[in-house]
């Protein structure tokens, strides 16, 4: 294909596209072809009880009880709430302990002692017959699972397994475009469960009515497709209702709107849901975990996390218990002891971390480690004014107008962004600023607004 064609298909959409969007370095090189590999446990195990959105944890265990591996030790707090499931044999040691949280505020959590003879054996479960279940068992199995959604949002996930009341799912997409440069855990996800990701998509079409499934996987992970259409065939034959696509590499290809455009060519109407038009979509990693801790009776205990960046010397995709204290998965990785930076998530949409004294939660996807020198110096990052230049226009995959939006934000004219410029329509994807030549904060303006505009609608 001519350079200029592919210039045109990208400004204009095409099969396996979106429009806009940016192409950042990938970095994925320093962990994509690493297996995934387990860590060992931590002395001591930090659980805190709001680690999913919705209403946090309850406790059901008291201060000195011993828990086995896999124990259910705190409920669901509400229907959009989820379990914990003690990731270590032990003892509790606290159950309302106040500990710094990824936000900067602290939050109560459950502290468990791990017991020196504590194996990666699950110690409580029960296993089901999954095709025996009704709809509305199975989603209450999921949520008994404690499982949240595992690409960075950790919404509960049973929420999503049903079709909201007056909406039809047809098809249910598993999210693994997995865009963000550095992070490689859904990839390696694709290549080494597989077949759990196909269970889970069974489940979740059982409960959602969708007829039909399709897999979006961005063409830089060319392996990851060929493995998952050979799991397809294995499982349901060459005609399956499940098929796995390769889309364009090009961020922000992961988020709902885009990969459902990309793969369908549909658009969910701005303010809409993707319900909305007969889709849901699952990251593939939560379908995974919903295959392999279902018909087991399990809870969620661990999930893979990316560790990398130029500030670890051993970067990897780790099986990190839940709970597990930061510092000690950075030392496992190498990290160096006094980065300039580290980041929870991918550069784009994750956020810097004031401390690294927090637990792994079950939203984490990675944890990138910077340097002080790699860092942009202040002359580097100055911002300037803005020039007109309409890049962060023509990158915005939501087509909204940034640049205006920035300076409505800078003269707190929330109002009149959210009435005429769809301040909403924002998900915060960042190719905006990441773009601008003035280094103009785009995105934090944004962002900035929209809690102005949420707090004079309350006022
Ligand atoms: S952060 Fe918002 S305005 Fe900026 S490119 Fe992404 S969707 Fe558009
Ligand atoms: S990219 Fe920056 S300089 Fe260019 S139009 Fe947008 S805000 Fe202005």
């Amino acid at each position: 294909m001519k350079k200029s064609q592919k210039g045109f298909l990208q400004m204009f959409g095409g099969k396996g596209r979106f429009r806009h969007g940016i192409h950042p370095e990938e970095h994925k090189e320093l962990t994509e072809h690493k297996a995934i590999r387990r860590i060992p446990f931590y002395k001591e195990m930090v659980l805190p009880l709001s680690q999913h959105r919705g209403a946090p944890a309850k406790p059901i265990v008291v201060k000195g009880q011993d828990v086995v591996r896999g124990e259910p030790i705190a409920e669901a707090g509400g229907f959009v709430s989820a379990p914990l499931h003690a990731p270590v044999t032990g003892t509790v040691v606290a159950v309302d302990r106040l500990v710094p949280m990824p936000d900067g505020k602290k939050g109560p959590a459950i502290i468990i002692r791990t017991w020196p003879s504590s194996t990666q054996e699950i110690l409580y479960s029960k296993t089901v017959d999954t095709d025996a279940m009704s709809d509305d068992e199975l989603v209450q199995a999921v949520q008994n699972a404690g499982v949240v959604g595992l690409g960075g949002a950790a919404f509960p996930t049973h929420v999503k397994m049903k079709a909201p009341k007056g909406k039809n799912i047809t098809t249910l997409i598993g999210n693994g475009c997995e865009c963000e440069p550095f992070l490689t855990c859904d990839h390696r996800i694709m290549l080494e469960y597989a077949e759990n990701m196909i269970k889970g998509i069974r489940l979740v079409m059982q409960t959602s009515g969708a007829t039909k499934a399709i897999i979006g996987v961005e063409d830089n992970k060319m392996d990851a497709v060929h493995r998952i259409r050979e799991a397809i065939a294995t499982a349901s034959g060459d005609n399956s209702d499940i098929t796995c696509e390769a889309v364009a590499t090009c961020y922000p290809q992961g988020a709902e709107k885009m990969l459902i455009k990309s793969l369908l060519d549909l658009e969910v109407p701005s303010g809409g849901i993707p319900a909305d038009i007969g889709c849901a979509v699952f990251n593939v990693g939560t379908l995974a975990q919903i295959g392999e801790l279902v018909p087991e009776g399990r809870g969620l205990v661990e999930r893979i996390v990316t560790v990398s960046g130029p500030g670890v010397s051993n970067p990897g995709n780790y099986l990190v218990p839940v709970g597990t204290p930061l510092p000690y998965l950075l030392k496992h990785a190498g990290a160096i002891e006094d980065p300039g930076m580290v980041i929870l998530g991918g550069p784009m949409m994750g956020a810097a971390v004031a401390t690294t004294d927090i637990a792994c939660t079950k939203g984490i996807t990675g944890v990138l480690v910077f340097g002080q020198e790699e860092l942009p110096s202040p002359e580097e990052q100055e911002e300037m004014p803005c020039i007109n230049c309409r890049a962060c226009v023509e990158a915005c995959p939501m087509f909204l107008n940034p640049s205006m939006l920035g300076r409505l934000s800078q003269n707190d004219r929330y109002e009149e962004m959210a009435s005429r410029f769809n301040l909403w329509d924002c998900f915060e994807c960042g190719c905006c600023a990441n773009v601008c030549p003035s280094n103009i904060p785009l995105t934090q303006l944004i962002r900035v607004a929209k809690g102005g505009h949420m707090q004079r609608n309350k006022d």
